[in-house]
């Protein structure tokens, strides 16, 4: 287990940060120093576990509850941002902001309803744009954003192909923001993940699936939430100020071709 003081003084906003890839890029920013807002969608128990073993870990962290997607309210998620550290007697403030929650909808061009159309978009593109909007004012000058978005939007995966739609909406917004913000030093990133062990591949349980995914990978296995947490902390860091712009394609390889 990583721990540095890279972070130390910064604060960050993971969202969907309360389990699989999330929770662990959650606990490596508070391992670097960051104090951590943990946010959720409905699982507050969760929220409160991902919490609880931060500061077990002797890190800083508090959850913050907001749906996303349809329904979704970016400001409101902000405003209880704003409210938990006031009542922590925190100063104000952002310096890292992880796009990380995210939905998959199996199925073809064939298969996916509007239904499950709208909420790929509203959860995946809608919601990381308008919470991006709500950061603006919060953000401090040096920040930095990072989406999570999928290996899948840069090789051909017709099996999520409205999954994909959605992440290459969201892989759109990061030169355009990288480009706006880095007047300020800000820096926008992509992080793009292949085939992850995390509840959003169920099909994973099954040991023929995951040996077709672990074969995908140049590296012979599937890749973890700690692999894709490791990337992000490291475009959170220092280290990236002299990169802006990119997909990081964390993926074991997965794009590079048979
Ligand atoms: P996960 O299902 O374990 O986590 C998804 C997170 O998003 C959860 O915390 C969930 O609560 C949150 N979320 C989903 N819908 C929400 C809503 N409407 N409101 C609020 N929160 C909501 O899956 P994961 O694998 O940890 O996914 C994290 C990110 O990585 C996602 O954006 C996903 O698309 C991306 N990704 C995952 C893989 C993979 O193989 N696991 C591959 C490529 C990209």
């Amino acid at each position: 287990m990583t721990t540095t003081e890279r972070l130390a003084g910064r604060t960050a906003l993971v969202t969907g940060g309360s389990r699989g890839i999330g929770r662990s890029i959650s606990g490596r920013l508070a391992r670097d120093g960051a104090l951590v807002a943990v946010h959720y969608g409905h699982d507050h128990e969760a929220a409160q576990r991902a919490v609880k073993e931060i500061e077990t870990a002797g890190g800083r962290a508090f959850a913050v509850h907001a749906e996303l997607g349809v329904h979704g309210d970016a400001a409101a998620l902000w405003q209880e941002f704003d409210a938990r550290l006031a009542d922590r007697g925190e100063e104000p403030g952002l310096d890292i902001l992880v796009n990380n929650a995210g939905i998959s909808v199996p199925g073809t061009v064939a298969d996916v309803t509007e239904e499950n159309f709208d909420r790929l978009v509203a959860v995946n593109a809608r919601a990381p744009f308008f919470l991006v909007q709500h950061a603006l004012g919060r953000l401090r000058d040096g920040g930095r954003i990072v989406n999570v978005s999928s290996a899948a939007t840069r090789t051909a995966f017709p099996q999520i192909t409205a999954y994909n739609m959605s992440k290459g909406a969201l892989d759109t917004l990061t030169p355009d923001l990288a480009k706006q913000l880095g007047p300020r030093g800000i820096t926008v990133n992509t992080v793009a993940p292949g085939f992850t062990d995390t509840g959003i591949n169920p099909t994973l349980a099954d040991p023929q699936v995951r040996q077709a995914y672990a074969a995908a990978s140049v590296f012979g296995r599937v890749g973890t939430p700690d692999d894709i947490a490791d990337a992000v902390a490291f475009l959170a860091s220092d280290d990236a100020r002299w990169v802006t712009g990119q997909w990081l394609n964390a993926s074991g390889g997965v794009v590079l071709g048979p």
